[in-house]
């Protein structure tokens, strides 16, 4: 299931969410320790969830954990968004579009579906067009690791929708490359084709985890986000996910994560 690839992934990630050490062992280092806890990521990525199954506006959904869950991160233009009923969608092509689209990626059964449903759940915040893009693409990878697709038409299909003509980063740079130059990006654009890369030169989950390590990023979300394309390609995290969910969520969210 991608949702728990992403969660776990927001979990792990968000012990250096804000404080990467430069010399961080990323090779070595304990991916599940007692500095992680759940982020903004695992909010929205079953407010996303509980929207598609309880048949609910994105919105309505997004505000509703969100106000539940004031304190797990958010940026500072979705919290006024979810403090203002009328606030409309606000033009953004931050990565939230792209870390909370999981779901999408792992429950639909045609493209059209996942591209449809990937377009509702960014746009009712980001409705900037690479805000939708980062939300598609993540939920496509999803769905082609899903059913089958090789690593080699995931590259092919990710370098199509950021092509490195017109995007600073791109599937057809390496990760070596990205160390030297890659700076914390938290738009769609620059955090899509890096978790991707992340995933690609990975050989499991875990390794997949370490990649994104390896990145200065705004790791619980590149973590998140290439998080549900590594758990559905590698057919589970390698990781006792049950145990992870019950000790870093609560109650409520482990619910949702297994509903
Ligand atoms: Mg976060």
């Amino acid at each position: 299931m991608a949702i728990i690839g992403a969660i776990l992934g927001d979990i792990s990630g968000s012990q250096y969410e804000f404080a990467r050490p430069e010399d961080l062992n990323w090779k070595k280092c304990r991916l599940f320790t007692e500095h992680c806890r759940f982020t903004d990521d695992t909010v929205m990525t079953l407010a996303a969830k509980s929207a598609v199954i309880n048949h609910i506006p994105f919105a309505d959904s997004y505000r509703m954990f969100g106000r539940k869950y004031r304190r797990a991160g958010y940026g500072g233009m979705f919290r006024t968004w979810l403090d203002h009923d009328e606030q409309e969608a606000y033009h953004s092509f931050g990565n939230g579009s792209a870390m909370r689209c999981s779901y999408i990626g792992e429950h639909f059964n045609t493209e059209q579906e996942i591209i449809e449903w990937a377009t509702k759940s960014a746009d009712c915040t980001h409705n900037h067009p690479e805000g939708i893009k980062g939300a598609v693409v993540t939920a496509m990878c999803i769905y082609m690791a899903r059913t089958g697709a090789s690593k080699s038409e995931i590259y092919d299909y990710v370098k199509t929708q950021y092509p490195k003509e017109s995007y600073p980063y791109s599937v057809v740079y390496k990760l070596d490359a990205y160390r030297d130059k890659y700076s914390w990006d938290v738009t769609c654009q620059g955090s899509v084709p890096v978790a991707v890369e992340c995933f690609l030169e990975s050989e499991d989950y875990e390794s997949f985890l370490r990649n994104v390590y390896s990145l200065s990023c705004d790791m619980d979300t590149l973590c998140a986000i290439g998080g549900g394309i590594a758990e559905e390609f590698y057919h589970g995290t390698g990781f006792d996910a049950e145990q992870l969910l019950k000790k870093y969520l609560d109650n409520y969210l482990y619910e949702m994560v297994i509903k």
